[in-house]
């Protein structure tokens, strides 16, 4: 672990850690040691699906919120969901992620046929879903057709951020004993937040951090907030990409056996800024699956990176540049290290 110094389970170390960029280049090579210990060089792929950008919700960062009215909504059918997939397996994914809004229309039934079929029709695979807050008996049904990961963000996990962050209809409460049912459940699951979400402050993410280690989540998603245009925190600054990297490198530390993934966030506010989640600990990427007609309609957060390229040409684009970092692409399940 060299000589670092600092005792990230102290929260005054931490703050410190956090606040100033003095340790960044220390963090990154303990978390780079680490990350080679637990994982060697292999870099995750998942084949992301954005099946639908409808949602029910209305959440005040994000760009698929309710009352964006301004944004031309997509759902996929069944078929074109499990055409995706054909895809991604043609081309080596062996995970496939399938996100959206909270959308009423996908039923649970509707959604456990879709993963039942993928489960069949591709039994080397994991279905990963991230469809947000479901009744535990609705994630049990999922659990029993074949989805053994799930990723659920909490936000924030402190109580006033989180109301700023959400109408008063959803609830931090409500989002984090929807964690604790999947995990009860058997999932694999993955928590997280934004980083440099509006009005957040350190003692926030301290926060954060300290939720995390009670959850001991899997999968760590975290990503720089990006404002959307058509949404009520549209002038809010970004978030940072330093203190993104610095925060990869310290859920490393803190999580060791973590799949973490180097976001397209990171890669859409700085260009290579996946290439920089993987230096400073990240391992998994999550390439986009989804039709390209659509993909511009998942409009999370303005300009998301997108390169239009047909799943095939990026994964090719990805390979190398995932390589001239000094990783390895690998087509594999890539489930969480035991911990
Ligand atoms: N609806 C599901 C949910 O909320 O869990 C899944 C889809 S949602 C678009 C996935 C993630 O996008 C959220 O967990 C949130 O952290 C992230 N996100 C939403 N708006 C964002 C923004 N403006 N900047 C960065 N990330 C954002
Ligand atoms: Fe809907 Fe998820 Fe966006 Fe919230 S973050 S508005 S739940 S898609």
């Amino acid at each position: 672990m060299g000589n670092f110094s600092l005792n990230l389970q102290d929260d005054s170390a931490l703050k410190k850690v956090l606040e100033t960029g003095e340790y960044d280049k220390e963090l990154a090579e303990i978390a780079l040691e680490i990350r080679r210990h637990y994982y060697g060089d292999a870099v995750y792929m998942r084949g992301l699906i954005e099946f639908s950008s409808y949602c029910r919700c209305n959440c005040y960062y994000c760009g698929l919120r309710r009352d964006n009215t301004g944004l031309e909504r997509y759902r996929l059918t069944r078929e074109e969901i499990l055409a995706c997939c054909q895809e991604g397996w043609e081309l080596g994914f062996r995970t496939f992620v399938l996100q959206s809004g909270e959308d009423p229309q996908f039923t649970d039934a509707i959604m456990a046929e879709i993963v039942a079929a993928i489960h069949e029709r591709f039994p080397d695979c994991a279905v990963t879903l991230s469809i947000g807050e479901r009744s535990k008996e609705s994630y049990r049904k999922f659990f029993q057709v074949g989805a053994r990961r799930y990723l659920l963000r909490h936000e924030a996990a402190s109580t006033e951020l989180y109301a700023k962050l959400h109408p008063a209809t959803m609830s931090c409460a409500h989002r984090r004993q929807c964690l604790f049912d999947l995990k009860e459940l058997g999932y694999q699951v993955g928590a997280g937040f934004m980083v440099g979400a509006p009005f957040q402050t350190t003692e926030n993410i301290i926060e954060d951090l300290r939720f995390m280690q009670t959850l001991k989540p899997d999968m760590i998603g975290i990503g720089p907030f990006i404002h959307q245009s058509s949404t009520p925190l549209a002038t809010c600054a970004n978030g940072s990409v330093e203190l993104t990297l610095r925060l990869i490198s310290i859920m490393r530390i803190l999580f060791p056996y973590a799949l973490i993934p180097a976001t397209t966030a990171l890669g859409t506010i700085r260009p290579g800024g996946r290439e920089l989640g993987l230096k400073a600990g990240a391992n998994v990427v999550m390439p986009n699956l989804s039709p390209v007609r659509v993909r511009g309609q998942y409009a999370i957060y303005d300009d998301k990176l997108s390169t239009g390229l047909e799943a095939a040409q990026g994964l090719e684009a990805l390979r190398q540049s995932v390589a001239a970092c000094g990783f390895r692409l690998v087509s594999d399940r890539g489930d969480v290290a035991k911990h």
